[in-house]
Order: structure tokens, then sequence, then C-alpha cells
């Protein structure tokens, strides 16, 4: 197994330069500048996850469980959490009251569980719908065409919150999908009630906050490439 290494500094110039990428990128495509960051955690030993709580950052995606369950007593007390990964349905008892938002949200059933933990355990949760706006087989989410059947039908559970969408649009075609994405988001927003679009990873930030986007995810854009053993 290689051994990463991981530089404070270095993760301070990239954020920084994250930040002006976005202010510029608002500066001349909106009239708003409501975007946040989120530092994607996943790979990133927890003690360097714990630097960006002194950046201004306090925002973390983890997308599994075991690996979120393994760090979560390390990060520091600030770290707002959202899970961002596929989420099996008999696994949400185990993140339920750890997560300020679960954002993969692609199926009536696993809103249903969402919904009967977050009765259970006396909460409200955050939730994003997530939406296979490429029509990808290999991805999960709900299809364009579904995705106001299930915002119907996950409306009516009274221990969630829908706050908006997710997508992670096809790498090369992104900037067509992120555009479509935002119409769709654009189309929906009053009527359920939303206020978040989570689009944009290291790859596409840029362009995803050109479309709209109010929240980029980013993970190796911070600590630098993840290297899988
Ligand atoms: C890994 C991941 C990201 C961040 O990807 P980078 O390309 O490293 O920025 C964003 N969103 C989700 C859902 C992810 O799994």
């Amino acid at each position: 197994m290689q051994e990463r290494s991981f530089s404070r500094e270095a993760v301070q110039d990239r954020l920084r330069e994250i930040r002006e990428n976005i202010a510029e990128a608002c500066d001349k495509y909106r009239s708003d500048d409501n975007v946040g960051i989120m530092a994607v955690t996943k790979t990133v030993p927890p003690e360097v996850v714990n630097w960006v709580f002194d950046m201004g950052l306090d925002l973390l995606g983890e997308n599994r469980v075991q690996e979120f369950q393994s760090k979560k007593d390390i990060y520091l007390p600030q770290a707002r959490v959202h899970f961002i990964g596929h989420l099996q349905t008999n696994k949400v008892k185990y993140i339920i009251n750890d997560m300020d938002m679960i954002q993969s949200v692609d199926s009536i059933r696993l809103g249903q569980e969402i919904d009967r933990l977050a009765a259970a355990n006396n909460r409200i949760m955050d939730i994003l719908c997530e939406v296979n706006i490429g029509g990808e087989e290999s991805k999960d989410g709900v299809a364009p065409e579904e995705l106001k059947g299930l915002l119907d039908e996950l409306s009516a559970l009274e221990h969630i919150n829908i706050r908006g969408l997710m997508t992670i649009p096809p790498p090369s075609d992104s900037d067509i999908f992120l555009g479509r994405m935002a119409e769709l988001y654009g189309s929906l927003k009053d009527e359920y009630g939303m206020d978040t679009l989570s689009m944009g990873m290291t790859h596409d930030y840029v362009q995803a906050v050109r479309h709209g986007s109010t929240l980029v995810r980013i993970g190796s854009g911070l600590f630098g490439a993840r290297i899988y053993p």
C-alpha cells in the first residue's frame, strides 16, 4: 500500500484557490454568491480532515457508513456531516443520529426508513433527492421523469424535510447535464420549498456554480488525489 502524504499548507492553498474560483464565477454569471463548500472526506484520515475547521469550513461529506463510523469520534465537535453515498436501507440506523442531511435519497423505500428512524429518534432529517440526470445505468439516483412522483410521496412523510436535489453528472458532458439539472431544480424549488442544489465536484465545480449550484462537494481538489489500496 502506498503512503499518502498530506500537507496543511497545500490544503489551505487549494481551498483559497477554490474560493477565488467560486467568487469569480458568481461575479461573472450570478446575481448572488450563495455557494457552500463541502469537504468530501472519503479516504482522508480524520486528523487531516480536522484541519479544515481552522480554515472556515465546517461541512463534511461522507459516502461510506463503515468508514464514517471509524472516523466520527475523532472529528471535532463542530463538524456538520452530510451523507452523500449510496445508502442501503438496512444501514440507515447506523447514521440517523450523526447526519445533518442525507443527500442520496433516490427511492420511497429509503425515504420511509429514514422517516421511521427519524421519528423514533425524535428528530426531523433534512434530505436531498439524488437525480441520475445523465440516465447512466451504473449510477444511483432517481430518473428525472420519476422525480416529481418521488417528491410527492416523500412530501407526505412527517419526519423528513426535502431541502433540494443532488446530482453527479456524467463527466464527459457535465456542462450539458449541469444545465439540465439547474432547469429541473428551477422548475420544482418553489413548489417543494427547496433551497439546496448540490452539484459540482473537483473537475466541474466552476461550471456547476455558473449553473446555479448552492453547494459544491470537493474531495481530491482539496485534500489531493486519492490513492486506493
Ligand atoms: C467523492 C465524491 C465527491 C468528491 O469528488 P472529487 O472529485 O474528489 O471532488 C463528491 N460527491 C460525491 C457523491 C462523491 O462520492
